[in-house]
């Protein structure tokens, strides 16, 4: 079947996007289906490794997660809803920045090449920059912007608002749809993260899908 004008638009822009990734010193290729993704994603966990995640309503979607949860699964998953106590997160995060892949997703990537994250914790952005020795970020074409420009504006509009609904933070975006510049002890915004390029060249895969996935 003919590809339709929204993935025809969608695989230019990939190409576009994964010259300037590559340029950076990113992997990048492209998914056409959520499916395709998941088997891509899989591709880069090897057995017997230490795999994490940042939260992710993309990895949700392809089904990275149910993956994550499988009985069979011959990888060890660190799956942060499991530590309790301050003790038992110390132990946690400190496995986390040592496992072999991280997985996430990317609230905006620009056509040059920019990814764009703004994160309330930090974990995720900082497992992104250091630690875990591989990175997949796996994105919808929806998040990519022209510019950095737009794509804080992507972040602040589109991403910010929608997490913290579902994360049912007590934030001004949650109630109005739009960003009050909140210092509330809410607020997912702590830091608004800009990546030109891998700390270690070939260390990030970037997946980006042909779908409209994620916030
Ligand atoms: S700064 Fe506060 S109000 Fe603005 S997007 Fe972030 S959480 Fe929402």
């Amino acid at each position: 079947m003919a590809n339709t004008p929204v993935q025809t638009y969608y695989k230019n822009l990939a190409e576009t996007t994964m010259k300037n990734l590559t340029r950076r010193g990113f992997d990048a290729c492209y998914a056409e289906t959520a499916e395709e993704a998941l088997t891509l994603a899989k591709s880069f966990i090897k057995p017997g490794s230490k795999v994490s995640n940042g939260g992710s309503v993309t990895l949700s979607e392809i089904g990275l997660m149910d993956e994550f949860q499988a009985e069979d699964k011959d990888f060890t998953y660190l799956d942060r809803k499991k530590p309790q106590t301050q003790e038992e997160q110390d132990a946690f995060w400190a496995q986390v920045f040592t496992c072999d892949t991280y997985f996430a997703s990317c609230n905006a990537i620009t056509t040059d090449g920019l990814l764009v994250n703004i994160d309330g914790t930090c974990n995720r952005v900082a497992a992104m920059l250091f630690g875990p020795k591989e990175v997949v970020l796996i994105a919808g074409m929806n998040k990519v912007c022209l510019d950095l420009d737009s794509a804080y504006k992507r972040v602040k509009m589109s991403a910010a608002p929608p997490n913290c609904n579902r994360l049912g933070r007590q934030t001004p975006c949650a109630v109005t749809g739009k960003c009050g510049d909140c210092l509330s002890p809410d607020c997912i915004c702590t830091a608004t993260v800009v990546t030109r390029r891998p700390n270690k060249p070939h260390r990030v895969k970037i997946i980006l899908v042909g779908e409209a996935l994620g916030y």
